[in-house]
């Protein structure tokens, strides 16, 4: 992702606040009436499974040894494969959103959205995504800065909670459906201070995504997405955008996390604007979408000290992040369905 920004978050507010994006997931089942007495309406109660932080562990190894995840690289390739069969071995129906992107540096990227989808057939939906390539170069490194990191934390990290997300759904039928999008591209763009607006030069698939949605006017009741959810010592505040645009779902998921017993790392506290994935798929597919991003400080970015460097490899990775973040989002899943949020 892109440095905060509070020049591009106030241009964006400006444009699109007269956007109403109340989220409608607190709409209930009609109350009938009936005479003096209401009877109760009841949701069958789905209990929350149990989110397998080891699991997710694995789930991100596998990843990062295939190498980086860069476009029009083999690595690239084989992830991709192996990202399709994963979401087909848990029984969803899967996309593969194939497009070209023009790099800034002037390649054309050969990428892939890899889309899938629990549940195809239902109206009520929730979308859960990330983005799973990796950075082509490590320019907050201090060696090696032209070669490609591991990004296991940035980029693997939120895939592999999705995975393990997805397996638990397999494992544990609920009516509603989700969509999970792992976006292509994201992290490709121009970090340079040069004063230029170089937005758009990152987050390249979801742009794509937004702009062709796998559902012809795609209306989930939500977004989520997670990117660097995988470090030591968590700093999740309530960024930006996501409380500008989906002020409610930041208080249900920061609420579930609270309830869980997770406030240390889903801190109650407003954090910047981050230039995400979500930026563009508010922006153009208007759709309520909250980012679940780390920033503890640890940066003059306020981004984790490993961000775009070589030490985004397993190393970076800790199970309790893992374990927290991802029974968080499943708890907010599953309690949609039973009412409860
Ligand atoms: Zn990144």
């Amino acid at each position: 992702m892109f440095a905060p920004t509070h020049l591009l978050r106030n241009l964006f507010v400006s444009l699109f606040v007269t956007v109403a994006f109340t989220a409608c997931i607190d709409d209930k089942p009609p109350v009938v009436t009936n005479g003096p007495t209401t009877p109760k309406t009841t949701v069958p109660q789905v209990a929350v499974p149990a989110f397998n932080e080891d699991s997710a562990y694995i789930n991100i190894q596998k990843q990062v040894d295939f190498g980086p995840r860069v476009p029009n690289t083999d690595g690239h390739r084989k992830c991709a494969a192996w990202l399709s069969d994963e979401f087909k071995r848990y029984g969803l129906t899967v996309i593969e959103q194939k497009f070209q992107a023009q790099h800034y540096k002037g390649t054309t990227f050969n990428c892939v959205n890899i889309i899938g989808q629990y549940k195809p057939e239902l109206p009520n939906r929730i979308l859960l995504a990330a983005h799973w390539d990796t950075r082509f170069m490590a320019d907050q490194d201090t060696q090696n800065t032209n070669k490609p990191i591991d990004g296991a934390d940035d980029g693997g990290s939120g895939v592999g909670v999705l995975l393990e997300m997805a397996r638990l759904l397999n494992a544990n039928p609920v009516d509603i459906g989700v969509d999970f999008v792992l976006f292509d591209a994201e992290d490709q763009g121009n970090d340079s201070d040069d004063g230029q607006d170089n937005s758009r030069t990152w987050c390249l698939g979801a742009q794509h995504w937004a702009k062709n949605t796998h559902i012809p006017g795609y209306a989930p009741m939500y977004g989520i997405l997670l990117d660097m959810v995988g470090g030591k010592n968590p700093k999740f505040e309530r960024e930006g955008l996501s409380r500008t645009f989906a002020p409610a779902i930041v208080d249900k998921v920061w609420n579930t996390a609270a309830s869980l017993g997770y406030s240390h790392a889903f801190v109650p506290e407003d954090g910047a604007a981050i230039t995400d994935d979500h930026f563009f798929v508010i922006q153009l597919a208007r759709i309520p979408m909250i980012d679940i991003i780390s920033r503890p400080g640890e940066t003059k970015s306020g981004f984790v000290k490993h961000w775009h460097t070589h030490d985004d490899d397993m190393s970076a990775i800790d199970k309790t992040t893992l374990k927290m973040v991802g029974q968080t989002v499943t708890t907010v899943v599953y309690n949609t369905y039973n009412g409860v949020l």
